[in-house]
């Protein structure tokens, strides 16, 4: 056996190489014959081969210079295949639309980044319609999290505020090849932006405050506000009309809770 340490990927590249995965990952899509698609990290194109056939518009964002070009030659008589060699990160996804009112987006994500890919599509939210990404089966558990479970924390609060998150399935380290360390799930992402709905006229404040309320998973709620610089009869009288006990976490609180929270916190400053 060798035991010599695996050498890590570099950029997240563990590519598919499940056919059968591949098939349900595009299919979790549904019909895009008249949509505009938007692959994060293409790689060597398994996904997209399958996209370019069935995509009205498919533009591809591949931040490796040589996967870029291969893609490009490769998909060179597709004329609803667009590739950007591009740093998914810096890429403003409104830009992408196009004539499109919404972009459909896809994804095996280089794993290194994924929580930040997550937050980059959560603030692009209004510009989106779906998106199908598969990511290490360990965050893809926190972003799906319900409140009062293990997994439920800051990734999932803030995800579930700009999208509904389900996962269709999981998939084996033998379907990639280098195989990864860990297991993989693809979830869906129905966006949908509850800012406005609970109150929140300023979500970059909002996830700060989140920030704060998870600051230490195991110190109530009162206390990670209170190391923030709230004082405790402000803290009291929020969660009174929040209707949660101060004594609480903050991983037992639902959204609209936090949201209650947060905005009676925000007025009495
Ligand atoms: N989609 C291919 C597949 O399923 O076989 C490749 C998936 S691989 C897990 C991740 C891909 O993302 C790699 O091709 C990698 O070069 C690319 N990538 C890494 N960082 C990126 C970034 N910041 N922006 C865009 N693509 C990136």
């Amino acid at each position: 056996m060798d035991n010599r340490p695996k050498k890590k990927p570099k950029l997240g590249q563990n590519f598919l190489i499940d056919d059968t995965a591949r098939h349900r990952i595009v299919d979790a899509l549904g019909d895009i014959s008249q949509s505009t698609v938007v692959e994060i990290g293409p790689g060597h194109g398994s996904i997209t081969a399958l996209l370019a056939e069935r995509a009205q518009r498919l533009v591809c964002v591949e931040l490796d210079r040589s996967l870029a070009a291969e893609l490009r030659f490769r998909f060179r008589n597709h004329a609803n295949v667009k590739i950007l060699e591009a740093d998914i990160l810096a890429t403003d996804l409104a830009s992408l639309l196009g004539s499109a009112p919404k972009i459909s987006i896809i994804g095996n994500l280089p794993y290194y980044i994924t929580s930040d890919i997550l937050l980059h599509l959560a603030h692009h939210a209004e510009v989106i319609e779906l998106a199908i990404v598969m990511m290490q089966r360990e965050v893809a558990d926190r972003v799906a999290a319900q409140p009062g479970t293990r997994d439920y924390g800051l990734l999932s609060v803030t995800v579930q505020m700009s999208a509904s998150a389900t996962a269709l399935f999981t998939l084996p380290p033998e379907a990639f090849n280098p195989p990864p360390d860990v297991y993989s799930t693809v979830l869906r992402l129905r966006m949908r932006s509850r800012y406005a709905e609970l109150g929140v006229a300023d979500p970059a404040a909002f996830t700060r405050f989140l920030r704060t309320c998870f600051a230490q998973k195991r110190k109530t709620l009162s206390n990670n506000l209170r190391a923030a610089g709230e004082t405790l009869s402000s803290i009291n009288t929020a969660c009174e009309a929040a209707g949660v006990t101060s004594a609480a976490r903050a991983e037992v609180l639902t959204l609209p809770e936090l949201a209650a929270l947060y905005s009676t916190l925000t007025l009495s400053n």
